[in-house]
């Protein structure tokens, strides 16, 4: 299978800009090497990694078009805020246009830019690994959330939402075009709030 991986790979690279495959190699072996820690399957954690964001290369209006051509539901919130679409679109291609039958692999792609919550773990692994890959620009807190995606994956999830929130709140205070936050975040934000607060460990 890690043969498929490759002929994705290649495929994708006519579909991406320079900067986006450098992102989608960089999730990759991110994934893979999360999979190894947590004893997933890293084959399928290489191929949601690559795929995670095949359908990035649309313009919000385009990715609107081609998700409503294709009948997938988008809500309110994801019509007004098309980038979120690259993530349903993406698992929709990765069925329809790589032949991905693993629903693991769908929904991990399908979620990870909002996560969700109750993630499985190919999900928390592909929503962390898009966060912390090594090309990533330098955000506060960085190398922390790094360390503790190998230590404890569910508080990295947390650490990683608190900080989406918080930076998604801020930008919204600064400019009226700010990022509207998916219901998805919100929930999954509670969930591993919960998580983190009942470990009760000071990390
Ligand atoms: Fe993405
Ligand atoms: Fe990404």
């Amino acid at each position: 299978m890690l043969e498929n991986v490759e002929k994705v790979q290649e495929r994708l690279k006519s579909k991406l800009t320079p900067k986006r495959y450098i992102h989608t190699t960089g999730v990759r072996y991110t994934a893979a090497a999360l999979a190894m820690r947590y004893g997933l399957s890293v084959e399928d954690a290489s191929m949601a990694g690559v795929l995670h964001d095949c359908a990035k290369c649309f313009s919000d209006d385009e990715l609107v078009r081609k998700c409503l051509k294709n009948n997938l539901e988008c809500t309110e919130l994801e019509l007004r805020n098309g980038f979120l679409l690259h993530a349903k679109l993406g698992a929709y291609y990765a069925k329809k246009k790589y032949g991905i039958e693993n629903e693991e692999i769908i929904s991990a792609i399908r979620y990870h830019t909002t996560g969700k919550a109750g993630m499985t773990p190919l999900e928390a692994v592909v929503f962390t690994a898009d966060y912390i890959e090594p090309g990533r620009k330098p955000l506060p807190h960085l190398e922390a959330v790094r360390r503790m995606a190998f230590v404890d994956i569910d508080e990295a999830v947390y650490q990683i939402l608190d900080r989406t929130l918080g930076y998604l709140g801020d930008k919204a205070k600064t400019d009226n075009n700010g990022r509207e936050i998916d219901i998805h975040t919100v929930e999954a934000f509670k969930y591993y709030r919960q998580i983190h607060v009942e470990k009760d460990i000071k990390f």
